[in-house]
């Protein structure tokens, strides 16, 4: 029999399905103890300066649920302000094709006067204040009902009145939609806002290559693409869209500061300073290069260093059940999620590599060897 290559309608129900409440459910809703919990809903009747803010260095999925908010918002007839810490990677501005979002590294005073005057705060992709960085005690002192719509472990949950988190989901822009789904109006998702959640799922996932195996998450794609979600655009924007700077960066990290240790299923890179600037760094385009390591066969745990002025900072991924975030968290004041997490150091490039080489053989007999537990 001739096959049907074309897949008539009835092949692809999930096209008109969107996402079932009962699957996209799963984040906790939590609230400060001793507090009483209203709905979402009810926060943002009544906010009138409403402020959403992403991590440090905002990656794909900081500046898409940042940005994808807001929007979102604006079909709800609400406005709202976006401040980061610092600038996003060059192949995201796209994002923000409105221009709308500030950063406190380059407008102090008006990311000041803005969380100064705001009456409802929304933290995106990131677990507690302190990851805000430079503008955490700003957060920190603002008396104002906090919404944390997140994915990373071990949330601060006693600055919040309200946390949509849950650990196992991709990523914010996912756990964003079903916040959407289930506490408020899903017919306003209109293809920018599905370009956002797109833009952090896509990054999160390692273009799906990991995080990704549930049904939910591609019923959500379904649903954004049938919303008007170009997903061939999104993902040339993102990945198709480096400097060749950054390719070479690639290149020189790739031919001659890659260590592969096959004995501990290890592979690690580092870019000191100098070579950053020979390389006319700009931020992010250091991004995803950690994950080049555990390309190669037989690699389980990867770390790239960085050196930035007084410190270095550290990327690690890893596969299965090694698990970065305690590795992170225990030698280099860090965390994340178990399979990619990033820490700092405030040692030499050198020194940090060297401590990482101690740590190894131990880390390969506790986490990575196949009988570890
Ligand atoms: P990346 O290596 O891409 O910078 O970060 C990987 C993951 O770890 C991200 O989810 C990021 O939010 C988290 N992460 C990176 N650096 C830190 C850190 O210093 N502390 C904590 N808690 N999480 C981090
Ligand atoms: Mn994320």
């Amino acid at each position: 029999m001739e096959q049907n290559i074309l897949m008539p309608q009835e092949h692809m129900p999930y096209l008109t399905l969107p996402v079932r409440k009962k699957d996209a459910e799963p984040y906790k809703v939590l609230a400060k103890s001793g507090q009483e919990i209203h709905p979402l809903k009810t926060y943002l009747e009544k906010a009138k300066n409403i402020v959403i803010v992403g991590h440090n260095n905002p990656d794909g999925d900081a500046v898409g649920s940042t940005i994808g908010l807001h929007l979102y918002l604006k079909n709800m007839g609400k406005e709202s302000r976006v401040v980061f810490p610092n600038r996003c990677a060059q192949n995201l501005l796209w994002i923000d094709a409105g221009n709308i979002s500030r950063n406190y590294q380059e407008h102090p005073r008006e990311v000041t006067e803005i969380i100064e005057r705001c009456d409802l705060l929304f933290v995106m992709d990131f677990n507690r204040l302190s990851r805000a960085e430079a503008m955490a005690p700003l957060l920190e002192k603002k008396d104002v009902a906090r919404v944390m719509i997140d994915h990373h472990l071990e949330p601060d949950l006693e600055s919040f009145v309200l946390a949509f988190s849950n650990t196992q989901i991709s990523s914010t822009c996912e756990v964003l939609y079903r916040v959407i789904y289930n506490e408020l109006d899903p017919s306003l998702i209109d293809a920018n806002v599905g370009a956002c959640l797109y833009a952090g799922i896509s990054t999160d996932t390692g273009s799906f290559s990991y995080s990704c195996a549930h049904k939910e998450l591609f019923a959500t794609i379904a649903d954004l693409v049938d919303r008007g979600l170009d997903t061939v655009k999104v993902h040339q924007n993102i990945f198709d869209n480096f400097s060749e700077s950054r390719m070479r960066l690639l290149g020189r990290c790739l031919g001659e500061r890659l260590i592969v240790k096959p004995e501990y299923q290890t592979a690690y890179m580092f870019l000191s300073e100098e070579e950053m600037t020979r390389y006319h760094y700009r931020s992010g385009d250091t991004e995803g290069i950690v994950n080049y390591g555990l390309g190669i066969a037989g690699i389980r745990f990867a770390a790239f260093f960085t050196q930035r002025e007084d410190r270095v900072r550290i990327s690690f991924r890893s596969q299965g059940n090694i698990d970065v975030n305690v590795f992170a968290k225990e030698h280099f004041n860090g965390g994340g999620h178990k399979n990619a997490a990033g820490g700092l150091c405030h040692e030499s490039l050198e020194a940090t590599v060297a401590k990482f080489e101690r740590l190894l053989p131990g880390f390969y007999e506790k986490s990575i060897r196949p009988d570890a537990c």
